[in-house]
């Protein structure tokens, strides 16, 4: 018996949508739990959160550390708090490409091809641009717009006339599905208030009698019970108890939803072993298959300081285009940072070239099973030819932009990379083996497929193919990184399992 017809852990992106979406059945009873605070309203909730001139890196962090290249270990924030990441993050609105869904869908994941997904894009968003296009939408949970010309900061204005002066195409809508070239962002931000999947999917979703949000409440593993998992550990004010359900859904993360299911037993039966975990499946997928978007910028220092303003918003513009001989559309992005550096140091800002298509693969390892241990995050970034290759070519053509139009008069100098230093390809495909970084877009550890790709660790509607009783809904169950910062395609996720978790809960058997 449970009070409890659906647990949720994890009130991120993905989560707080299936939660907001499953409670709209006054009949299913919804458990969500998050592992950081919960701030129930506006007044309530401390400025970083609200904030979306500039991410939240600290206060509400689950102080992760990760190793993008081997032998250099920094910083991977993720959003511990309720909205997760979505709370804390840059709030670029970016959908994920036609192409990358037609590719889920040849993967065995049809649900997912682009025309079964275009729905819930348009059903998310409140568009205040274009609500009126075909594939927009003008009502949903999370505002979208986009600066307009004279709310540009004069360094953004730049980038987009010395974009245009280097041949690229003016993008106003980066959402159209088939477009490409520069223009400003898509944001989920109204004014300064990040419109989080806490403030557009649970704020209107409180009132529900049959959705209780528990915060602070850290979850040590699923109760795996005769082939089944039935409920969850939980730990809160320092006390452990039991709570069950008929269905659990696992939505922590990319990184730590395997980082649990692990804990719990089910992974690869090495790692498993490894840590003295007893196996509950043998599910070799688990925590493998990590993907990311590789970046690294370009740092200008500009000539006129006052063109550096640590509290203005910290991104604006975007280019989106398509590395030369590549069938992959649009996988390389060109962003222009505002600002980067620190307040009192010299006046910077920087131009970031990202590999939105990459080819190489990560993995996830635990630390140990204790449960407040982090996992081990090793992403091997540029391994690969291809995306070492392509990471090169968007590094160039991200310095094109440093000595062309009015973005190059407002720079004083280069100061990354150094303008001293070779800059063939092989030698710039050394700079971007050892300096590339992460896009804080991680996910595909968990991922979708058929029973028959020993790999996949759910099929399409987030089953797990190893546990009855077992859904995992969030980035870690993309199949493929999306050519889009991953933010909308993680509340895609959330979307399309909470509509089917109330259309046809018999699937899950409730
Ligand atoms: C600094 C930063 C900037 C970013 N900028 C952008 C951007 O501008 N645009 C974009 O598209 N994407 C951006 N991203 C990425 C995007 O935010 C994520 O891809 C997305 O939020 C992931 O959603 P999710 O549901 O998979 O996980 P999350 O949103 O991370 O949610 C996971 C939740 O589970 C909770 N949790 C984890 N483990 C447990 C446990 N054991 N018990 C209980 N609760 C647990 C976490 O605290 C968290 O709330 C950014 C990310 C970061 C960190």
């Amino acid at each position: 018996m449970s009070d409890w017809d659906l647990i949720i852990v994890g009130a991120g992106s993905a989560g707080c949508a299936i939660a907001a979406r499953a409670s709209e059945n006054p009949n299913c009873n919804v458990l969500l739990l998050e592992a950081g605070p919960d701030y129930p309203d506006l007044a309530a909730t401390p400025f970083d959160l609200v904030n979306s001139h500039n991410n939240s890196y600290s206060a509400h962090d689950w102080s992760l550390d990760y190793e993008p290249v081997r032998g250099r270990t920094v910083a991977f924030p993720r959003g511990r708090v309720v909205g997760g990441s979505s709370a804390v993050n840059t709030t670029i609105a970016l959908r994920s490409l036609p192409e990358d869904h037609a590719e889920w869908a040849e993967a065995g994941n049809t649900e997912w091809a682009w025309d079964r997904v275009l729905p819930a894009y348009r059903r998310m968003e409140r568009d205040l641009d274009y609500g009126d296009a075909p594939y927009h939408g003008d009502a949903g949970p999370i505002t979208i717009r986009r600066y307009p010309h004279e709310e540009l900061l004069p360094q953004h204005q730049a980038f987009l006339e010395t974009a245009r002066q280097l041949g690229y195409p003016d993008c106003p809508d980066a959402n159209a599905p088939d477009s490409w070239g520069s223009g400003p962002q898509p944001m989920n931000k109204l004014g300064r208030l990040r419109v989080s999947c806490a403030v557009g999917y649970l704020a209107p979703a409180r009132i529900r009698p049959n959705l209780t949000i528990q915060a602070d409440s850290l979850v040590h593993r699923l109760i795996i019970e005769k082939g089944r998992c039935t409920g969850v550990m939980v730990e809160k004010a320092g006390e452990i108890s039991r709570i069950r359900a008929p269905l659990v859904v696992v939505s922590a993360g990319a990184i730590l939803s395997p980082a649990l299911l692990m804990r719990s037993g089910i992974g690869p039966g090495e790692e498993l072993a490894r840590h003295g975990i007893d196996v509950a499946a043998e599910a070799p997928g688990v925590g493998q298959n990590l993907c990311d978007h590789p970046a690294l910028s370009v740092v200008c220092q500009v000539k006129d300081g006052a063109l550096i303003d640590f509290d203005a918003p910290i991104i604006q513009t975007i280019l989106r285009y398509t590395a030369e001989g590549s069938d992959k559309r649009n996988d390389l992005q060109i962003e222009q940072f505002s600002f980067t550096g620190r307040r009192g140091g010299p006046p910077l800002f920087g131009i970031a070239a990202v590999i939105e298509y990459q080819y190489g693969r990560g993995e996830l390892r635990l630390a140990s099973a204790d449960p407040h241990a982090l996992p081990v995050i090793d992403n091997r970034f540029c391994e690969d030819e291809r995306d070492a290759d392509r990471l090169v070519g968007c590094l160039k053509d991200a310095l094109a932009f440093t000595r062309t139009g009015p973005l190059a008069d407002m720079i004083e100098a280069v100061t990354f990379p150094d303008p001293a230093r070779p800059n063939d390809d092989d030698s710039l495909k050394g700079l971007v083996r050892k300096r590339s970084g992460s896009g804080y877009h991680p996910s595909c550890t968990v991922k979708m497929g058929l029973a028959s790709d020993p790999m996949a660790v759910v099929d399409q509607y987030g089953c797990c193919h190893f546990q009855d009783g077992l859904v995992v809904a969030d980035a870690s169950i993309l199949p493929f990184v999306p050519r889009a910062n991953t933010n909308l395609s993680s509340i895609l996720v959330g979307e399309m399992i909470g509509e089917w978790l109330r259309t046809q809960p018999g699937r899950y058997g409730l």
